[in-house]
């Protein structure tokens, strides 16, 4: 039965774990392990080591990966990591790596556009012809999809990066090595520990970090909804796991929109236009098969 369907390899490379999996699609996962990112050594060490230990070998590998990375076939860098702040790894060359280790067809994308290609075929993006997915974690990303497609152009977007004004009596300098206060320099999950001295994960509902909090992804969203009309707006990443952080954002896109651009979906129906993912967190990790079966 199953044993004869091609089996895919998936890498979702996120700022601070990485998740493979072996499968021959979303509902035949025979295998997934979670691991730190570390060195780019070390980590592409462990991530070829756990194809290497399969029963069978994946015919093809699709990776999600944190960015900026190039995204481009025909550039001579295509599948390396970028210009990322992240320690250690600007320049990897990602994708050849695990191309040479493994010798199969390996295709690369952000993983933002791997989740969001994955809530497009089986999530809350099924159906519509713009919608941004943003993740909130180690850093701030967002994918949009257009007709079913990751929009890429100059090279991708980087929804996270954007200036916006600050809120009201907010000091902090801001975390982003590049420009200082953007919005991940303001709200990732780095830089919320950063400003308050204790991981997000620790701040209780009712702290005053997820007003402000909400203050700066609420202004992004504005900004994508004037330039993207997205018809939806999915919220994912470790620090939207605090689901307080959800009304707050939703009653302050419609106060900065404050009534200008007119549709339902920035009215009653508000709470299916700004959502978490369907997938939950194994979205990336899925994506990245269906990345893979694309590429053979
Ligand atoms: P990655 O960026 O590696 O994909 P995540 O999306 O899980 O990983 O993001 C990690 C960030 O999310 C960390 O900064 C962490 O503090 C924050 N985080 C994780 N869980 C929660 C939670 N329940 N509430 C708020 N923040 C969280
Ligand atoms: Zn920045």
């Amino acid at each position: 039965m199953t044993e004869e369907k091609p089996l895919y390899g998936a890498i979702e490379a996120g700022g601070t774990k990485f998740v493979c999996a072996v499968g021959s699609g979303p509902d035949d996962v025979r295998a997934l392990e979670r691991f730190p990112t570390t060195t780019p050594e070390e980590t592409l060490a462990r991530t070829t080591a756990f194809f290497r230990v399969q029963p069978a070998p994946p015919v093809a590998v699709g990776i999600g990966a944190f960015g900026p990375l190039d995204p481009d076939p025909a550039s001579p860098t295509y599948g390396h990591i970028t210009t990322t702040p992240k320690p250690g790894w600007a320049g990897t060359d990602f994708a050849g790596a695990i191309r040479r280790a493994l010798a199969v067809p390996v295709a690369f994308d952000l993983d933002v556009n791997a989740a969001a290609l994955g809530e497009y075929r089986w999530g809350a993006g099924q159906g519509l012809d713009v919608f941004v997915y943003l993740t909130v974690g180690t850093g701030i990303g967002g994918g949009a999809l257009v007709h079913g497609r990751p929009l890429h152009g100059l090279v991708h977007p980087e929804m996270g990066h954007v200036a916006l004004p600050r809120a009201p009596g907010d000091d902090f300098a801001g975390h982003c090595p590049y420009h200082g206060d953007c919005l991940e320099g303001m709200a990732a999950g780095p830089a919320m520990a950063a400003r308050w001295g204790r991981g997000a994960e620790t701040l209780p509902p009712d702290h005053p970090a997820w007003e402000i909090e909400a203050h700066y992804l609420a202004l992004a969203l504005v900004n994508y909804i004037c330039t993207l009309s997205p018809q939806r707006l999915i919220l994912g990443g470790g620090v939207m796991h605090q689901q307080a952080l959800f009304p707050l954002i939703r009653r302050k896109v419609q106060q900065q929109l404050n009534g200008y651009v007119q549709h339902p979906a920035l009215g009653e129906a508000l709470d299916a236009f700004i959502l978490p993912p369907a997938l939950g967190d194994r979205a990336g990790v899925l994506v990245a098969l269906a990345l893979a079966e694309e590429a053979t």
